[in-house]
């Protein structure tokens, strides 16, 4: 190996920014860290983050949440997902998605993705048509956008209830606008490495006012509810009063402190993200055994990860080529693993799921590794990644 070994780490974000540490430290000082800690007509910090994410994102209502996943439960439930229902979602995504659907005591139907890593709209409809599904929560995996267009209108004419999981697609827009505004609802993650970080939290936004109301109260806003900033009127909570259960997924200030100032730079960050994963992506599609999924051009995405493919890799290949690269320095993952591995976990892992035969996303996983690209990296860092990989894979599998 002629190139220096890679040294930094592919899991260190960004420090918070300094406006976000001074508002940190004040919640702090101010010993009121719980949400609904304020004066009347005060608005907290936790109150301002809904006001000011619902405005960014273009929704009327958004809700502060303890994680990603408990937005998505919490959506569900919403939404009116019933017990024992079966929902629609991705066959790969990471597991917190399908368990978000079994945690609202629903059935997760897997559907499969295409070569390009999105859902497979004609295996969506097949098995919308065959279990009755009403709902699909569909998860955004790695950034990628599907049709976006397509999508709204069959899940219109099936009569499904779109759910968007926006994890990885904060900031991302397909034809010009935002991801997270094209179904009922959208859930976002604020967990350590997301667009905006807090270590832990998530967000949901709705236009509806009957399901914001609902979900305030999973959420478990006790009979506090007034003091939401960014929720329906008082006159839409009505009987989910009494009718939800709390499922104390509320977020606290101090996160909401800590995220507030990212959102006023988030438009900068997906720059710099797109100029890193661009720079990585064109020295890799040089080399003739890489495959890049295509990129459609409505789809405007954040590059904080990126996906390639080595179609027809044998199991033996893939697990050489992620040591290859880690005896690089290289952090890199692979889908196909049947055991999971740190954040990456395949279909038939998930016991919690009935198991389900999924041959096209399998085939499409056993050749699919993956990369996170940290805005910590410089532009040389990602040079020097590339090369490192391209390397990697000329040794393991060569270049024809
Ligand atoms: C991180 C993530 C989630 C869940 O977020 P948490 O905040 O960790 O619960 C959901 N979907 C995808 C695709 C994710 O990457």
């Amino acid at each position: 190996m002629s190139l220096p070994r890679f040294t930094k780490s592919f899991t260190r974000a960004e420090p918070v920014p300094e406006a976000g540490v001074e508002a940190a430290l004040a919640v702090l000082r101010s010993g009121r860290l719980h949400r609904y800690d304020v004066d009347e007509g005060e608005e907290g910090e936790a109150q301002a983050l809904e006001r000011e994410f619902a405005a960014w994102q273009g929704a009327r209502f958004a809700l502060a949440l303890a994680s990603g996943g408990q937005a998505m439960q919490v959506a569900m439930r919403a939404a009116g997902v019933r017990p024992g229902e079966a929902v629609l979602t991705n066959a790969w995504t990471l597991s917190a998605v399908p368990s978000a659907v079994v945690a609202a005591g629903a059935r997760p139907v897997l559907v499969e993705t295409t070569a390009d890593l999105v859902i497979d709209m004609d295996d969506l409809e097949a098995k919308a048509r065959a279990t009755g599904a009403r709902w699909l929560l569909l998860s955004h995996m790695r950034g990628h956008l599907c049709d976006m267009d397509a999508l709204v209108d069959r899940c219109g004419a099936l009569g499904v209830a779109v759910v968007e999981d926006c994890a990885h697609t904060l900031g991302a827009r397909w034809g010009g606008r935002r991801s997270g505004s094209w179904g009922l609802a959208a859930c976002f993650s604020t967990q350590g490495y997301k667009h905006l970080s807090s270590g832990e939290g998530g967000l949901l936004v709705t236009d509806d006012e009957g399901l914001m109301a609902r979900a305030t109260i999973l959420s478990g806003s006790y009979a506090l509810h007034p003091r939401h900033g960014a929720g329906p009127p008082e006159e839409a909570f009505g009987e989910a009063l009494l009718s939800e259960p709390n499922l104390s997924a509320r977020m606290d200030h101090l996160r909401a402190a800590i995220l507030r100032p990212q959102l006023a730079e988030v438009e900068d960050r997906v720059a710099r993200w797109n100029a890193r994963h661009d720079r990585v992506a064109r020295a890799l599609a040089r080399h003739p055994r890489v495959r890049l999924p295509l990129r459609p051009a409505p789809e405007a995405f954040v590059g904080s990860s990126l996906q390639f493919l080595l179609d027809g890799a044998a199991p033996h290949e893939a697990e050489a080529l992620v040591a290859a690269c880690a005896a690089r320095g290289v952090s890199i993952r692979w889908f196909g693993a049947t055991e999971p591995r740190g954040y990456t976990s395949a279909h038939g892992s998930w016991r919690f799921v009935q198991a389900q035969a999924l041959p096209r996303t399998d085939r499409v996983l056993a050749g699919l590794f993956d990369m996170r690209l940290p805005l910590t990296f410089t532009a040389e860092d990602c040079d020097l990644v590339a090369a490192h990989l391209a390397e990697a894979v000329n040794d393991v599998i060569g270049r024809e």
